[in-house]
Formats: C-alpha cells, sequence, structure tokens
C-alpha cells in the first residue's frame, strides 16, 4: 500500500499544463482551439475542449497535439457560447486519455468540467480521505479531487461549494471550471502560476498566457489575482476573493524557462525582457574572454542576446534546431533522450570552426542535454572552446507545484558542486547565475517561488509529503 502510494505520488507531481477558456461567442470552440495551440508549449501529450449552449456540456478530448486532435469535425461537436480548453503533459504513469482534461463529472447541481494547471501537494491525503467516504475516481490525475470536494460540500450554492473545495486544496491552481451557464477561473492565493482575463469580440478571454489572447487579437486586460476567483454569466463578470492571499509565491521558473517569450505574465511583465536581463546579470556575473555567443535554441536565445550584448561579443546561430521533435523532456526513457539532443540540435561548421565559444542555455537539470551539446560544439563544430553560460542558478530541488522536474536524487546539482558538472560535461568553464542576480532581475523579487534553486518551499507540505521530500535528499 505503501509502495503503491510513493509511487502515485511522483507519478502525479509531474504535470505542466496551458488552460483556456471563453464567455460570450458563438465561436468559442473554435477560439479556444486557437488559444490551446498558442499555449501547445505548456502541454503536449493530450489536449480537451468542452463547450455550452446554456443548456448541456459538450466535451472533445485525444491524446496528441491540438492541431492534430480538433478536426472541423470534433470542433462542429462542440456548440455553445462558451467553452474551456486545457493541453496537458505529464510523464509515464498517469499518461492515458482518462487524464487529459478538462475533467467532467455531473453532480446535483448540474454538470461541471475543470480545467486545472498546477499541481496540489495534499491531493493523495484529499483522494484516501474522499475514497474512504464513498468517491469513486475517474481518473488518477489531482485535479479530480477539486470535483469530489465541491460535490461533496454542505453548502447550498455551487459558489459556496467551490470556495469550500478551495479551501480543502492545497499547491499550485489556476483554475478553469465550465457549467451549464457560467464560467468561473480561480487562482490560488500564492499565484504560483499564470492567469490572464482578456477582451475579445464581447466576449471575455482566460489563458494560461497573454500569447494566447494575441492569436486571437483578445486584448488583455488584467491578471486573476492570487485567491481570486472570476465568475462569468449573464449578469457580467464578478470577483470574489475567494481565498485569503497571505503571501505571493510566482513560479520564477515560468520566467526561465517555461512561460513563451512574447508572453506578459506576472502582472504584465514581458518574459523576453526579464530573460534578456537574465542574460546581461550572467555576463556581468561571469565574463569569459571569448570570441561568439551562442544560444541554445529555442529556450537559451533571449538570455545569449542579453549576454551578448552586455558582454560586447558577437551573437550567432551556431546551433540550429529542428522544430519537428518534441521537447527531448518527453521522451521517457533516459536512451531516447541521449538520442533525442542530437536529433533536435545540429551545430554550423562555418560558425563554430576554430571559435571560443560562449553558449548560453537557460537551466541543467539532469546534465545530459549540455553534455550533448558541449561534445557537438567540440567535436562537430570545431570549436577550440566552449564555455557554458546558465541563465539560472543550479537547479537543485524538485517542484512540487506543477513544473516537470525529475526527484531530487536526479538533478545533477542536487549532488553535484559546479566544477563537477562542468567536468561532467566536459566544457571548458561553466557558469550559472547566482540566486541574487536571479532576483536583481524581477521586480518585487520577494513574491517569487525560488525553490527550485533554493529548496525554501513557499506552500508547506502534509506531513507525509515532507517524508518522501527526504527521502529523495541525496
Ligand atoms: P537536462 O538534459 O536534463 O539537463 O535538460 C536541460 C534542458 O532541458 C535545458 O536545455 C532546458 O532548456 C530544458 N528544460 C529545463 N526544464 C525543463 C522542463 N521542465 N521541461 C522540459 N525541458 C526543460
Amino acid at each position: 500500500m505503501e509502495t503503491q502510494h510513493t509511487n502515485r505520488l511522483f507519478y502525479s507531481i509531474h504535470e505542466e499544463c496551458g488552460v483556456f477558456g471563453v464567455y460570450g461567442h458563438p465561436e468559442a470552440a473554435n477560439l479556444t482551439y486557437l488559444g490551446l495551440h498558442a499555449l501547445q508549449h505548456r502541454g503536449q501529450e493530450g489536449a480537451g475542449i468542452c463547450s455550452s449552449d446554456g443548456k448541456q456540456i459538450y466535451t472533445e478530448k485525444a491524446m496528441g497535439l491540438v492541431a492534430d486532435i480538433f478536426t472541423d469535425r470534433r470542433l462542429k461537436r462542440l456548440p455553445g457560447y462558451m467553452a474551456i480548453g486545457h493541453n496537458r503533459y505529464s510523464t509515464a504513469g498517469s499518461s492515458s486519455l482518462k487524464n487529459v482534461q478538462p475533467l467532467v463529472a455531473n453532480f446535483s447541481l448540474g454538470t461541471i468540467a475543470i480545467a486545472h494547471n498546477g499541481n496540489l501537494i495534499n491531493a493523495d491525503q484529499l483522494r484516501e480521505r474522499l475514497e474512504e467516504e464513498g468517491a469513486i475516481f475517474q481518473s488518477n490525475s489531482d485535479s479530480e479531487v477539486i470535483i469530489h470536494l465541491t460535490a461533496h460540500a454542505r453548502h447550498d450554492s455551487f459558489k459556496q461549494r467551490l470556495i469550500y473545495a478551495l479551501g480543502e486544496i492545497s499547491g499550485a491552481f489556476s483554475l478553469l471550471v465550465l457549467r451549464e451557464k457560467e464560467l468561473i477561473a480561480v487562482r490560488d492565493p500564492y499565484g504560483v502560476r499564470p492567469l490572464s482575463i482578456g477582451r475579445f469580440d464581447g466576449a471575455y478571454v482566460v489563458a494560461s498566457e497573454t500569447c494566447a489572447f494575441d492569436l486571437i487579437g483578445a486584448e488583455y486586460i488584467r491578471d486573476v489575482e492570487p485567491g481570486e476567483m472570476i465568475i462569468i454569466n449573464e449578469h457580467g463578470l464578478e470577483s470574489v476573493q475567494a481565498l485569503n492571499s497571505k503571501k505571493r509565491a510566482f513560479c520564477i521558473f515560468e520566467f526561465i524557462y517555461f512561460a513563451r517569450p512574447d508572453s506578459y505574465i506576472f502582472g504584465g511583465i514581458n518574459v523576453n525582457e526579464i530573460r534578456k536581463a537574465l542574460g546581461r546579470q550572467l555576463a556581468r556575473e561571469s565574463r569569459i574572454e571569448a570570441d561568439l555567443v551562442i544560444p541554445v535554441p529555442d529556450s537559451g536565445m533571449p538570455a545569449a542576446l542579453g549576454y551578448a550584448e552586455e558582454a560586447g561579443l558577437p551573437f550567432d546561430l551556431g546551433l540550429i534546431r529542428n522544430h519537428y521533435v518534441g521537447r527531448t523532456f518527453i521522451e521517457p526513457k533516459q536512451s531516447i533522450r541521449h538520442f533525442g539532443v542530437k536529433i533536435k540540435l545540429n551545430p554550423v561548421r562555418n560558425i563554430l570552426r576554430n571559435k571560443r565559444v560562449v553558449v548560453v542555455d537557460d537551466s541543467i537539470v539532469r546534465g545530459t542535454t549540455s553534455k550533448k551539446i558541449v561534445k557537438m560544439i567540440r567535436e562537430v563544430g570545431g570549436a577550440r572552446e566552449v564555455h557554458m553560460r546558465i541563465s539560472s542558478p543550479c537547479t537543485v530541488g524538485p517542484c512540487f507545484y506543477g513544473i516537470d522536474t525529475p526527484t531530487r536524487r536526479e538533478l545533477i546539482a542536487s549532488s553535484h558542486l559546479v566544477e563537477e558538472i562542468r567536468k561532467y560535461i566536459t566544457a571548458d568553464s561553466l557558469s550559472y547565475l547566482s540566486v541574487e542576480g536571479l532576483r536583481s532581475c524581477v521586480p518585487n523579487p520577494d513574491d517569487y517561488c525560488y525553490a527550485c534553486f533554493t529548496n525554501d518551499y513557499p506552500i508547506s507540505f502534509p506531513g507525509e509529503h515532507l517524508q518522501q521530500m527526504e527521502l529523495f535528499m541525496v
């Protein structure tokens, strides 16, 4: 029982997702399809859309990419003026259609569909409790506990029931809820994951990132505030402070890696701007004699530009990325991942030959990618020196709030010194950005979660979860 529990815990923590919703537009499902397409980088395992015409909720979901799943025929089966959608990515173990969201359930107050970005840290405990009380779960997704808690609540109104459920869960959640006649958007009290509201053609739209607004031509209005619940229905938009928001803990990794550079998140801050600032700060902290700065595309691109600018070095595209393969992380097996770097990146010999090259990437997780890249730049590209620069601090702790990171044991920096990592990746030099340097690049630095770099987790864990964390300390 205990092992099973442990497995479930570590399977269920790995989720990255994007959510999108529309209220008040005759082409709600089509707009959601476009929104999800713009958010594809947040999850590539499966996607789903639920729509409503005010009477009934319709659902279409499947494994795969948004553009492949939503054919004309499928979209025609999603009528109505409101819709929510979800992109999902999770590692092996819970990768199946039953976990693809939105999750839909019928209960005494009608049908609800939910789309959740983030991870709950007390889902296992809640699930156990709910199962003891007789709940039957359809999936092994954390998010399903929200449905059961809402259904089990004793309050009369749906709003009160949902507020009760939100009070029971702990962790990160940017959540969209669709009912027959209304759309609800909620953000956890720490605001870990982004969630923004916009307007389009008289309709309201909600999205994980504003790049989804840009695609459909929507105008960004504001973020859903931490702890805020926004209810949109025939009476308009109602804002309720559903949860007490004491401390903010916006995920700094959204800026470093996860969000798209063209998005404006956490109060309308442009991701590209921050990434360039990280690169400039990195150059100030770890300048080196070199001929050229190159990015690891695409994630290292803005930071490499910032680095080159600050260091006064030429910038070039010494690595070319093949975009027709998914992120290396998607491959579940270590053997495939090794291969993955080669099918994804190719060095440009003309640019690199005999050069002293600074290579900028956003992060090192296991070290596999950097090792391959350094080897490739030296052996295939013919570079004379390879200096690796990372635009974030050492990744020492797993994320429990919705970024896919492996267990602590697999994070190379959790058990190795920078010099040991340099040797492992065979670079001539290696430098990471300092935590202080990172903090200096964002406004209001105390409003962020830096747990993956500091092991200082802002949302406290239930007892058992803490034990699991210690178990994975090296
Ligand atoms: P690794 O080979 O494990 O060190 O992976 C490092 C590479 O993975 C870097 O190029 C990062 O851009 C990328 N990366 C970092 N975090 C993630 C994540 N959560 N999901 C997918 N890729 C990531």
